[in-house]
């Protein structure tokens, strides 16, 4: 049997990549599960999907968590422990980065023994409110390195799955993927079916005992990360929003209001991005009244940020030794 997770972020298409791989999955022989997996958070914050594809009827269900292939469509997520990208690899699988850096520099990050595949990132964002759309990219990629799928039978699946979409926008995913079939075809087929798992191994978890407390001890207090404004949910963004001040019409009760993480204060009827939460979901974007906020990929506004501080550095530098 096939396990396949695939990690995004909301809005990034992640769910549809797991019905396109599915759907071209089932076209190729194969029974077939697919479904995605995210909490009550929106655009922005990380999110898995996950296809199984046997030959047998598939009687697993659930979360996978012994994966054939993992594909990472956004690489901030490696750094977030709770997105679980790594969880339960082996030697086995086989990862697939949609990234900027090498696949040295990711192998040596993450120390991991199985193989390890990039699948370069674009760097065009065509719509100011939008996360990069990868999820028929993502799609494409995995069904090459899968072996078993044909390029005609991925375009099939494609066409069946976004139809309602329109056909500007079929068009546009389906040569997304069979652009990202093609570049994997050095590395078609790596990807091995993983063993059965017998249900007779299954160990139920133990029964747990909670002490029961006063209502005055035990009342909900939120101390668990990723609760807790300690957690810079900034790490998630891969799209930076950046306010223009000089075409902002100070109608902050709309952007503040509407960022659906508060990370829009206001001060002096000026709204001010609080970076270290603000997870890129470019919901601000997209209900600015002037269009005063632009989306920069985020690489590069860290690029920008390093550079900057450098310059600073070396003029504060330049001004001492007058
Ligand atoms: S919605 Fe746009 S124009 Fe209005 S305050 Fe926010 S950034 Fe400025
Ligand atoms: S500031 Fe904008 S991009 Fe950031 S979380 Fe709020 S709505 Fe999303």
């Amino acid at each position: 049997m096939y396990r396949i997770r695939i990690h995004g972020r909301g809005g990034q298409g992640i769910k549809m990549a797991s019905r396109v791989l599915g759907s071209a999955l089932f076209h190729a022989g194969f029974n077939v599960q697919d479904a995605p997996k995210y909490g009550a958070e929106r655009r922005g914050a990380p999110i898995f999907s996950y296809v199984r594809a046997a030959r047998a009827p598939i009687n697993e269900r659930g979360t996978i968590y012994n994966p054939d292939l993992v594909v990472v469509a956004d690489d901030t997520l490696l750094a977030v422990p709770a997105a679980g990208t790594l969880l339960g690899l082996d030697a086995h699988t086989v990862v697939l980065v949609n990234s900027h850096q090498s696949a040295d520099t990711w192998r040596q990050r993450l120390n991991i023994d199985g193989s390890l595949l990039i699948l370069p990132a674009g760097t065009e964002t065509e719509d100011r409110a939008a996360l990069p759309h990868i999820g028929a990219t993502c799609a494409g990629a995995a069904a090459c390195l899968l072996g078993v799928i044909d390029r005609d039978v991925l375009a099939k699946a494609i066409d069946e799955e976004l139809a309602e979409l329109g056909p500007d926008t079929v068009t546009k995913n389906r040569t997304n993927a069979l652009a990202a079939f093609d570049a994997m075809a050095d590395q078609r087929g790596c990807v091995e079916e993983g063993a059965a798992i017998a249900a007779t191994d299954y160990v139920p978890p133990e029964w747990v005992e909670m002490p029961l407390d006063a209502a005055r001890v035990s009342a909900p207090i939120i101390r668990a990360s990723g609760n807790s404004v300690e957690v810079r949910t900034g790490l998630w963004r891969t799209i930076r929003p950046v306010i223009d001040y000089d075409h902002c019409k100070h109608c902050w009760w709309v952007c503040s209001t509407l960022c659906p993480d508060s990370a829009i204060t206001v001060t002096d009827n000026t709204p001010i991005i609080d970076y270290d939460h603000c997870k890129g979901c470019m919901v601000c974007a997209g209900v600015c009244p002037p269009h005063a906020i632009a989306g920069e990929p985020e690489y590069l506004a860290q690029q920008r940020e390093t550079s900057l501080t450098e310059r600073e550095g070396t003029d504060a530098t330049d001004t001492a030794d007058r």
